[in-house]
């Protein structure tokens, strides 16, 4: 008998029929490669490795794009807001209103400067904050220094309540818009619509470097300039310190590779669509709607092209857990985002916050599962992935 040459993993992907990831970062590298290694060369060659040229192009190309003011490049999503909240001079004794069902450095950031975050639950169908929930927050904590809602997997939060209530009470409103960029609104651009707004560039994200990385936008010079010495230690001039800032600075190597992707991230978020609404055509196709529940598009009706820019593609599932587990042996990657409300994390006790207290950022956290979504997706995995969990709630 010849002897079998292929190796463990080869044999098992031979023996699933497919493997869909639920993100392959490697096809989006492929066919840009050589316009990013030639970047890469050009940065090594002039050693200007942070901050620099590279760098004040790239903010100025983000700021264009998202409909901001200005841009200040940083050393990732978090680092974008702790910067952003010290600038503010936002600290201990202040409250920031935000999300409970978010990724944890939205409440992080603001422990970390010595705030308190006050949460408030989220709308049942976006996951974006609750606008009748934030305006009880409001009437609680009138002198709340921030409200921060986050455009969650892409889809902006109801912006024009958010930013009346914040009007109403004096508050400024900051965007955390870090898996939004490109996302829009009716009002505009996600991050550029608050007084400040801030984007993460980790490479999940829809535009992601070769590390970590961020940005801050606002509409405000004289803040920008305030945030560009937050970012160096408050230096202005060199070596004089007139704030206690920190080092946040942005290296030039992820702006050279964030500068050659970004005129794509349009074309990708077209395809993330795509898929999306491929998604809902073969969930319907299937007889699945009734089971499961599918993300809304509350800016669609607005003639906006990118009202949803699907970072990530939630749903809601019956028997999720067992779901993700018939998915997992059948070679398609999911996620939870995110299994744990932040009201009830461990490092929040703190707070006081009890179970029960936000149902629908509870529920959201038992229900919900992100599918693969990414513009590469090809038809033949889609509808793999349909047909798997189809048989799944077939035997269930
Ligand atoms: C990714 C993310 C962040 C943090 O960004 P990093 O670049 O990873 O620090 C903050 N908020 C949300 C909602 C995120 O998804």
């Amino acid at each position: 008998m010849p002897k079998c040459r292929w190796t463990l993993r080869q044999r098992l992907t031979h023996l699933s029929p497919m493997q869909v990831p639920l993100l392959d970062l490697r096809l989006q590298y492929q066919p840009l490669k050589s316009q990013i290694l030639a970047e890469i060369e050009a940065v090594a060659d002039s050693q200007g490795l942070i901050l620099g040229p590279r760098v004040e192009a790239f903010e100025k190309a983000v700021a264009d794009y998202c409909g901001a003011e200005h841009a200040v490049g940083v050393s990732s999503g978090t680092d974008a807001q702790v910067l952003l909240l010290m600038a503010l001079g936002i600290g201990p004794g202040d409250h920031v209103i935000t999300s409970p069902y978010t990724f944890f450095a939205t409440a992080g950031c603001v422990a970390r400067v010595g705030a308190t975050p006050v949460f408030v639950d989220i709308d049942p169908a976006t996951y974006n904050l609750s606008v009748p929930a934030l305006k009880a927050a409001l009437e609680k904590y009138p002198a709340a220094k921030a409200i921060v809602p986050v455009h969650l997997f892409g889809c902006c939060a109801d912006m024009e309540a958010i930013l009346k209530l914040a009007a109403q009470h004096g508050v400024p409103v900051l965007e955390d818009a870090a898996q939004a960029l490109g996302a829009e609104h009716p009002l505009g651009g996600a991050g550029a619509m608050g007084e400040a707004g801030w984007f993460s560039f980790y490479p999940t994200k829809n535009l992601g470097a070769f590390g970590d990385a961020g940005m801050v936008v606002c509409k405000d010079a004289e803040f920008a300039s305030r945030l560009k010495a937050f970012r160096n230690h408050g230096m202005e001039p060199r070596y004089y310190h007139r704030w206690i800032g920190g080092n946040f600075r942005i290296d030039a190597l992820q702006a050279a590779v964030l500068q050659v992707k970004l005129p794509h991230l349009d074309g990708w978020s077209a395809g993330r669509r795509a898929r999306a609404a491929f998604y809902r055509e073969a969930f319907a196709a299937a007889g699945l709607v009734g089971k499961l529940t599918l993300p809304v598009e509350p800016w669609a009706d607005s003639g906006r092209v990118n009202h949803h820019i699907y970072n990530q593609f939630v749903i809601r599932a019956p028997q999720r857990e067992a779901l993700r587990s018939h998915l997992q042996k059948a070679g398609v990657g999911t996620e939870v985002y995110y299994p744990l409300p932040l009201h009830l994390q461990e490092c929040f006790q703190y707070l006081g916050y009890q179970k029960g207290q936000f149902p629908e950022a509870e529920r959201a956290a038992l229900e919900t599962l992100a599918l693969p979504i990414f513009p590469e997706l090809t038809e033949p995995q889609q509808r793999y992935v349909v047909d798997q969990i189809a048989a799944f709630y077939a035997g269930a």
